[in-house]
């Protein structure tokens, strides 16, 4: 049906019934778009499975983090809970910013413990040089009257722009990723009194070894070292 339509608009004539144009037109669009939706939904699993982001293993994660946050706040060594489905919103944000060949940083908001927001670098989507994925995901979550009851989360180490912004708006807790493949200001923060909890997630740092050896001049570019 679609193809006859496809067909159709092929040998449409200037003086061919409106009605029949446009129908003709609307199977065009949907043939084109069905066939971007189909080659995007495809691509799903190989991005799923390449960095890990299966169902069991999010539900694995989740666990052991609420253990081992009950630990950690036994201990008094975090001030503040976080989620790990929130984290788990921010690494699906970097993952899927790679998959459109771009920066593979994502990060999420949480207000009150819910979360608010997410967004990824958006630098080569939009040619945008300030869309770090914290700046993103912060304008996503629009105007804020506060952020004393905020986590932000984030799968790559702060660089000086978000950690600035952070310290700007008083964010209270910052989950990083990791802050191997880039070590940010993490101290800075420390310093600043924010507390910074670091997972070392592998996730986090195959997404970002990869886009740096596929894209060394990008990255080089996002952290003003060209
Ligand atoms: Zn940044």
């Amino acid at each position: 049906m679609v193809i006859l339509g496809i067909l159709r608009t092929l040998w449409l004539r200037p003086g061919d019934p409106p009605a029949e144009r446009a129908l003709s037109a609307i199977a065009l669009v949907f043939l084109i778009n069905g066939t971007i939706l189909s080659r995007w939904i495809s691509r799903i699993p190989a991005i799923t499975e390449r960095h890990g982001l299966g169902k069991s293993e999010i539900g694995q994660l989740i666990r052991a983090n609420h253990q081992w946050q009950d630990e950690r706040q036994a201990r008094g060594e975090i001030m503040t809970a976080w989620n790990q489905e929130s984290f788990e919103e921010a690494v699906r944000q970097a993952a899927k910013s790679l998959s459109e060949g771009g920066v593979p940083v994502g990060s999420a908001l949480d207000i009150d413990g819910s979360l608010v927001a997410s967004g990824h670098n958006r630098r080569v989507q939009d040619g945008d040089p300030i869309a770090h994925g914290e700046m993103s995901c912060l304008r996503a979550a629009g105007r804020q009257r506060s952020y004393r009851d905020a986590v932000l989360y984030t799968t790559l180490a702060p660089c000086a722009m978000c950690a600035g912004t952070i310290i700007q708006f008083g964010i209270p807790t910052v989950v990083v990723g990791e802050s191997e493949t880039f070590p940010g200001e993490l101290e800075w923060l420390r310093s600043r009194g924010v507390d910074v909890i670091e997972l070392d997630d592998d996730r986090c740092k195959r997404l970002m070894s990869e886009f740096q050896e596929r894209y060394p001049e990008v990255w080089a570019e996002d952290i003003g070292e060209v």
